[in-house]
């Protein structure tokens, strides 16, 4: 070897970088799925999507250190990095046909990458959603998944949908993830509302559930819908602007868990209203529709509660137990504020 040479880098090496991709994320016998005519080892993926079919496509980036804190759990990691990404299908009501994973990671360490692809895989299988290619490269930890689904056209459910008179819906519980984040971080309100974190609050930040079934179960029934990823006031707001419409959120019989009930009322708000974390799904159907919505909450086995109605405009007015409008702030996640 000569003396000016480099040694191999065990994730740029091809080798390297070959033989990682066989060990962590080529699995037996795959593909499996039917819509997957070839997955990994080509330049391309092959898939088919059902007859008719549009395909829905979204890619979300997770960041060290600004979507994650440095240390936390790969099997979490892996599990989250596909969430959010079927969150972003589920809110469409399209159906999961499989996902590529772009990795860059500082270091090969064998342990690490096997508990990533673990909780990747679980969620992945839960979903009937097979990772078809990816990309594999050294550089900071930096994990970008693009998910693939489809919905026939015409059917999906869109942010421009919501039309005055509808009946807004949340799925699940909201607000959790925020208090989870808050405490990590040892904001004093967080921890001194909670000695310590508690397994199903640190979950609903670390390991999100998206609401895949429900979403193609509202598909004809709800008109618009968004998955809650940065704060309910915010993206209902993304609602709001793309149908040219208002809301009014009622404050009571909102779905909460105890802890956040516990809050005194300004960390309660700021948690369910710009929380954001949540992948729960917000959606928006006529009130001759509260039956099937039912219907759709019920056949896919996920609780829904109506929160408020779509106004004429006005933007977003919050209802207070009284009946009476209650001002306030919004202030959705963004990373460029
Ligand atoms: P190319 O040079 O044609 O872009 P690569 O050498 O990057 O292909 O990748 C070889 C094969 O391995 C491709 O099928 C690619 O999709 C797949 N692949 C690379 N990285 C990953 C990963 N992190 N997860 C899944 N598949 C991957
Ligand atoms: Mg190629």
């Amino acid at each position: 070897m000569s003396p000016t040479r480099k040694p191999p880098d065990p994730v740029q090496d091809r080798r390297g970088e070959f033989a990682l991709i066989a060990r962590h994320f080529v699995r037996p016998g795959s593909p499996r799925s039917p819509g997957v005519e070839l997955g990994i080892g080509d330049d391309c993926a092959l898939l088919t999507p059902s007859p008719g079919h549009q395909l829905a496509i979204s890619s979300d980036m997770l960041v060290e250190g600004r979507h994650f804190f440095p240390g936390v759990a790969p099997e979490a990691l892996g599990h989250k990095a596909l969430a959010v990404n079927l969150s972003d299908l589920a809110a469409m009501g399209a159906r999961p046909l499989g996902f590529t994973l772009a990795l860059s990671l500082p270091a090969v360490d064998d342990p690490w990458l096997a508990a990533f692809a673990s909780g990747l895989f679980a969620l992945a299988d839960q979903h009937g959603c097979p990772l078809v290619g990816g990309d594999t490269t050294r550089g900071p930890l930096n994990i970008c998944v693009t998910v693939i689904g489809e919905v026939l056209p015409g059917r999906a459910l869109r942010r421009d949908a919501a039309q005055e008179g509808d009946d807004i819906y949340v799925s699940g519980s909201i607000g959790e993830a925020r208090l989870a984040l808050e405490h990590l971080r040892a904001t004093p309100w967080a921890t001194a509302a909670l000695p310590s974190l508690p397994k199903h609050l640190r979950d609903r930040l670390e390991r999100p559930s998206p609401r895949v079934a429900l979403g193609q179960a509202l598909l004809g029934v709800a008109h618009a819908a968004i998955d809650l990823s940065d704060g309910l006031a915010g993206d209902l707001g993304h609602i709001l602007q793309a149908s040219g419409v208002g809301a009014e959120l009622q404050l009571v019989n909102w779905p909460l868990t105890a802890e956040l009930k516990a809050l005194p009322e300004p960390h309660r708000l700021e948690c369910l209203l710009n929380g954001g974390d949540d992948y729960e799904l917000l959606f928006t159907a006529p009130t001759s529709a509260r039956t099937a919505v039912d219907q759709a909450a019920k056949s896919s086995a996920t609780p829904v509660h109506r929160v408020g109605r779509i106004t004429q405009a006005g933007g977003l007015r919050l209802i207070d137990a009284t009946g009476n409008a209650r001002p306030w702030t919004a202030r959705g996640y963004d990373h460029f504020i």
